[in-house]
């Protein structure tokens, strides 16, 4: 187990946030046997379950519910920026990619390519992940709302525990579900005392 993934992490300084910008810890990841020949954005009804604030593939649901659950022990209340902001269908990323991001040279670097073609982000908008390439579409990744202060510290303290990690630096909002079929034993428990 010393390479136990929800063994506390020492990559990142919460404790600090005014000497050195926080890096958020980043786990790769690893694909539950359900999900393994999944469509992006194009889950399957037997994938995906109704969860807190939104709907995810059922594993990361089971994760999340326990990470809400101890959050909330804490005083933290853990809830999507939107349902929109949990599993998302390959329609509504495209939907939201084109909200974001146009054909013609905006000047932001921020450039994606989809269908073949380039695209730029618009002025004033926030990065997305190409349709399909998100962990959104995958039922794994959730956005939660207002991740700063005590709420983020609270979430870069806990999330491993509950086999979740950041993904993307400049998004301290984005985690997602890394743990695959090995889910952790905070997770385990807390489905072993939900089914009584
Ligand atoms: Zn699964
Ligand atoms: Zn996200």
């Amino acid at each position: 187990m010393a390479n136990s993934p929800w063994k506390k992490s020492t990559a990142h300084s919460a404790q600090n946030p005014k000497s050195k910008p926080v890096a958020y810890p980043v786990v790769p990841v690893k694909l539950c046997d359900h999900l393994k020949n999944a469509v992006p954005g194009k889950l399957t009804a037997d994938q995906l379950r109704k969860t807190v604030g939104g709907t995810l593939h059922h594993c990361a649901a089971d994760a999340w519910e326990a990470m809400v659950d101890a959050a909330q022990k804490a005083g933290i209340k853990l809830t999507p920026t939107s349902a929109g902001d949990t599993y998302r269908t390959l329609e509504s990323q495209t939907k939201a990619f084109f909200q974001r991001y146009q054909l013609e040279p905006t000047g932001n670097p921020d450039t994606r390519t989809f269908e073949g073609k380039k695209w730029y982000l618009k002025k004033g908008m926030a990065c997305l992940a190409t349709p399909g390439k998100s962990q959104h579409n995958m039922g794994i990744a959730v956005d939660v709302a207002t991740a700063s202060g005590p709420r983020l510290k609270w979430m870069l303290d806990n999330e491993h525990l509950y086999g979740f990690s950041h993904e993307v630096q400049s998004e301290p909002w984005h985690i997602r579900y890394t743990q695959g079929n090995q889910v952790p034993p905070a997770v385990v428990a807390f489905v072993a005392a939900k089914a009584g």
